[in-house]
């Protein structure tokens, strides 16, 4: 049997990253290395890189091998391979040290690592965790020309918990017809707002559907206490239904102890997730329609199931995905593929909610046909614990 190791390394990066190229890469090697179980993180200052990788001695002993070939590195040091006990991360996360913390808050997930302490105080003690402070006082830098030290040091920090700290912000879905709030729709943050995907990641799958379950009722009693008239839409994890037999019960009792009645309430549910176990979803659903919450397809048109998901179930809302959404006015594909949902929506009742409208070029199209429920960055922004009254909504 292969053996558990970690593998410390640094390498100068063969040219300068931009935070969007570190995005990227962060987004492409966290897959991968979820996929062959490989955690750790990676951490990037002024050209250079520092990264700890953890996993069975082969897997990590050949991703190392594609490293060393990777033309984005160069003096790529090994600095040391070594047997371990068990695991200091998590998961496998990137950090960036070249940016300030406020520049961290606009990355997905990027967190201060360091500054905040949390991350990096709770890495058990051992060479990890001295090897990094190291490369936070400057050690084990490439040594590149023209560079300054890096002064804020920023990392993704990655601990499955039962329960991070959360809220959430509130995105007003527009009715262009009667120009009012018809809805606002709750997204999850973390504590000081940081962006859904951060916090999301740090719930160990395991607890998905216990803190998905829990967070709802949060975001139900948050917006009451806000003073909650419209509608209310509450992002759902289809499999919740199955896993816990509260999933829907919990919303409408939430829902009755704080004077929202269950007609506000819009549960919505991706249309990626309802391919898988699309026949048990629909019996869950239907059995709880008398309760009067309503439901919507979230990201429709992403891809996946397509129109022929309506002909097996007719939600009361249908979100259009916002890559449908982008560009339109000039895009004759997607024009196409939003008259034909629009056409069918209609034939069967469904109301459409255009979501990511971010310019007034997209609203006047998406208008034109017929389209009256908006929510983007054009009319507004999730605001973060606050139900935002005012909008733009152009003539
Ligand atoms: P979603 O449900 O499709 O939510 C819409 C996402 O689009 C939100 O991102 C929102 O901030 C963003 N958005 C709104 N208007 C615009 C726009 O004009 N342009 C662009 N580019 N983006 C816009 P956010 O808050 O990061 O959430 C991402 C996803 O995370 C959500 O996608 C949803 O699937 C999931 N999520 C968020 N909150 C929760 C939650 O409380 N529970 C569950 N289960 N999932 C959640
Ligand atoms: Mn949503
Ligand atoms: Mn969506």
């Amino acid at each position: 049997m292969s053996q558990l190791i970690h593998l410390i390394y640094s390498s100068a990066a063969t040219r300068p990253f931009s935070r969007d190229d570190l995005t990227q890469l962060l987004v492409r090697s966290r897959r991968n290395n979820q996929r062959c179980e490989v955690t750790g993180m990676l951490l990037y200052a002024n050209g250079s890189f520092f990264q700890i990788l953890e996993g069975e001695s082969k897997t990590v002993d050949e991703l190392f091998g594609r490293i060393m070939k990777d033309e984005r590195h160069k003096q790529v040091t090994q600095i040391i391979r070594e047997p371990i006990a068990k695991r200091s991360f998590a998961d496998w996360t990137m950090g960036f040290a070249d940016i300030t913390p406020q520049e961290a808050d606009a990355i997905v997930g990027a967190n201060d690592f360091f500054g905040k302490g949390q991350s990096f105080t709770q890495l058990g003690q051992g060479r990890a965790k001295k090897l990094l402070a190291a490369f936070k006082q400057g050690r084990w830098r490439a040594k590149l020309s023209g560079t300054t030290p890096a002064t804020a040091e920023t990392a993704i920090p990655v601990q499955p918990t039962s329960c991070p700290e959360y809220s959430f912000a509130y995105q007003p879905i527009i009715d262009a017809r009667t120009r009012e709030v018809f809805s606002y729709e709750a997204l999850i943050r973390g504590r000081d707002g940081e962006p859904s995907a951060y916090l999301l990641r740090q719930v160990s799958t395991s607890d998905m559907h216990r803190f998905d379950e829990q967070s709802r009722t949060v975001a139900i009693e948050l917006a009451a206490r806000m003073g909650l008239s419209t509608h209310l839409n509450l992002n759902f994890l289809p499999l919740s239904l199955e896993s816990s037999p509260t999933a829907i019960t919990s919303i409408v009792s939430a829902a009755r102890r704080y004077d929202i009645r269950p007609e506000q309430v819009v549960l919505e549910i991706l249309e990626r997730e309802l391919v898988n176990d699309f026949d048990r979803f629909k019996a869950s659903v239907n059995k709880h329609r008398g309760s009067g919450l309503s439901f919507a397809i979230d990201d429709f048109g992403a891809g996946y199931a397509g129109l022929n998901l309506l002909a097996e179930f007719q939600p009361d809302y249908i979100k259009l995905d916002m890559h449908l959404v982008r560009n339109i006015e000039r895009s004759g594909p997607r024009q196409a593929i939003v008259r034909g949902i629009l056409r069918t929506c209609l034939d069967l009742g469904i109301d459409i909610i255009a979501e990511g409208v971010e310019t007034k070029e997209e609203y006047e199209w998406l208008r034109n046909e017929g389209i009256e429920l908006f929510q983007g960055w054009l009319f507004a922004k999730p605001a973060f614990e606050r139900l935002p009254r005012t909008f733009h909504l152009p003539h």
